[in-house]
């Protein structure tokens, strides 16, 4: 352990050496702290409380190496809308492992830390605002309660990276169960060697499933346990209204969290083909899209699987495919219980499914707020004075109320489980954009205090109502790009 109570393990250094390349980060010119996560410092159990500012910079931007961590950029490949790229680690660097005092690990990466042999063309950094927005939207994921990466630092490098202007360059801390995706198991089953991917499968089985009985078709049973972590993952971004954006077998985790947020955002109004990706020209990953995309991803999983599945290929196929093929009505039957939590049905009938599908076909014709419809349906009088203005919103709210609240005490439990289900709070992307336009500019004041309300989603407070507008028809952000 060293002086900040990092407690390094370098474990996927047992790994074949095609998996990753040993490296170090490239230093920067001028480091500068411009965020630091105490709560997550302090959920790591770190100590960086007597630490200055300048060795935090220091630190995390890989300018100085923290004792017990042994650099290594992780070899993968990847489909990129759909076409499959050999990629790799372009411009992060995992530090290591650490290990909690709970022995829990966690990868610890740092993110634009310089070009490594996976860079291809690119120039190895990352730009300020992108770094940002990943920090506010994990953060705002991990207090959403859902899976997902987190975030501890964000440092300038005091150099500029270019993409369509000079902007700052910076480098982001990035905490995660793993950075094994989809694609390191495609990159292992490229190599035609049997001990390459068997290995890696044993790795992560022990990492992130070590309940799965060994003695049984290990590959197969990984496969399903992959599923179950997805599906649950896609009902929960179903849940709060998030679009990845960029949902290729790269940025797939199969620890089941979120990772690599680039062109993402959540949902204002209510549209299932919403997309934000400059560059997603026909709604590959639109809202509505990704469960299929999940599955077709996993797919590409099985695939790369097949040969530890079963040794005679056409058993191997038939029974990945069964395997791909559970994915749907998995994520029906739970995305149904999800949607019914958000309406506060508590016990399961029939015409459930009806009921909901009629309230999204209501908001997906009217553009309602996917966030605030929820919030609003179970003020009564904010319902009366929104259901008067459509009589089809009328007409539904009055077959929801005879379906909940059939007594107070029922009612209650129907309000009690709409709280924790329907989030008051969602990092909107005008006021996102607000934000890292004022930090580009050294303003972080609007920053802490974003942050400070994600981090209870569920509360409705009066402090929170302008972070709950949605925006203005010229505040609207249609896009977010890539040049990250
Ligand atoms: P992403 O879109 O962030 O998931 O990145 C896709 C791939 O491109 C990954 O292999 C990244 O490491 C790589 N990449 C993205 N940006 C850069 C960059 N500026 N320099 C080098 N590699 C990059
Ligand atoms: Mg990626």
């Amino acid at each position: 352990m060293n002086k900040y109570k990092f407690n390094f393990e370098n474990s996927y250094l047992v790994l074949e050496k095609s998996l990753y390349t040993r490296l170090e980060p490239i230093p920067v010119a001028l480091p500068k702290l411009v965020i630091f996560n105490q709560d997550l410092s302090d959920e790591l159990g770190l100590d960086f409380y007597s630490v200055t500012e300048k060795e935090i910079a220091s630190l995390f931007s890989g300018n100085r190496i923290l004792e017990g961590a042994q650099p290594l950029s992780q070899a993968y490949a990847g489909h990129q809308f759909g076409h499959l790229t050999i990629l790799g680690d372009g411009r992060a660097h995992l530090l290591g492992e650490h290990i909690t005092k709970k022995h829990e690990r966690f990868d610890i990466q740092l993110k634009g830390s310089g070009p490594t042999p996976y860079s291809r063309r690119g120039d190895g950094r990352a730009a300020l605002a992108p770094m940002l927005r990943e920090y506010i939207i994990s953060e705002a994921m991990n207090a959403l309660g859902i899976p997902t990466s987190r975030s501890l630092a964000v440092v300038t490098t005091g150099e500029n990276v270019y993409r369509e202007t000079a902007l700052q360059g910076a480098i982001l801390t990035r905490v995660a169960a793993s950075h094994i995706r989809v694609g390191t198991f495609v990159f292992a089953a490229m190599q035609k060697n049997r001990k390459v991917l068997e290995s890696l499968l044993n790795y992560t089985v022990k990492r992130h499933y070590p309940s799965i009985d060994t003695n049984q078709n290990k590959a197969l049973k990984f496969l399903y346990a992959v599923i179950e972590r997805q599906v649950e993952l896609m009902v929960e971004w179903a849940r709060v209204g998030f679009i990845h954006g960029v949902m290729n077998t790269d940025n797939m985790a199969l620890s089941g969290e979120t990772i690599d947020y680039g062109p993402c955002a959540y949902l204002d109004e209510y549209d299932s083909n919403t997309v934000f990706s400059s560059i997603d020209k026909f709604g590959r990953y639109s809202f509505g899209n990704q469960p299929k995309i999940a599955q077709w991803n996993i797919a590409r999983l099985a695939e790369a699987l097949l040969s530890l599945i079963d040794l005679e290929k056409s058993k191997a196929i038939s029974l990945a495919e069964k395997a791909v093929n559970s994915f749907s009505s998995l994520y029906e039957d739970r995305w149904l219980s999800m949607m019914r939590a958000k309406l506060g049905l508590v016990k399961p009938k029939n015409d459930d499914k009806k009921l909901i599908r009629e309230l999204l076909t209501w908001m997906q014709r009217t553009g309602a707020d996917y966030t605030n419809t929820f919030c609003d349906l179970r003020d009564k009088k904010k319902l009366n004075d929104i259901s008067k203005y459509d009589k089809e919103f009328e007409d539904w709210t009055i077959r929801w109320q005879l379906r909940v609240s059939n007594n107070p005490e029922t009612y209650k439990r129907c309000i009690d489980l709409m709280k924790k289900t329907n989030p008051e709070i969602i990092p909107r992307n005008h006021i996102v954009e607000t934000v890292l336009d004022a930090a580009e500019q050294g303003d972080l004041q609007s920053l802490h205090k974003l942050l400070d309300v994600l981090k209870n989603p569920y509360r409705k407070t009066l402090e929170i109502s302008e972070y709950k507008t949605p925006p203005k028809d010229d505040q609207r952000i249609f896009q977010t790009f890539c040049g990250t």
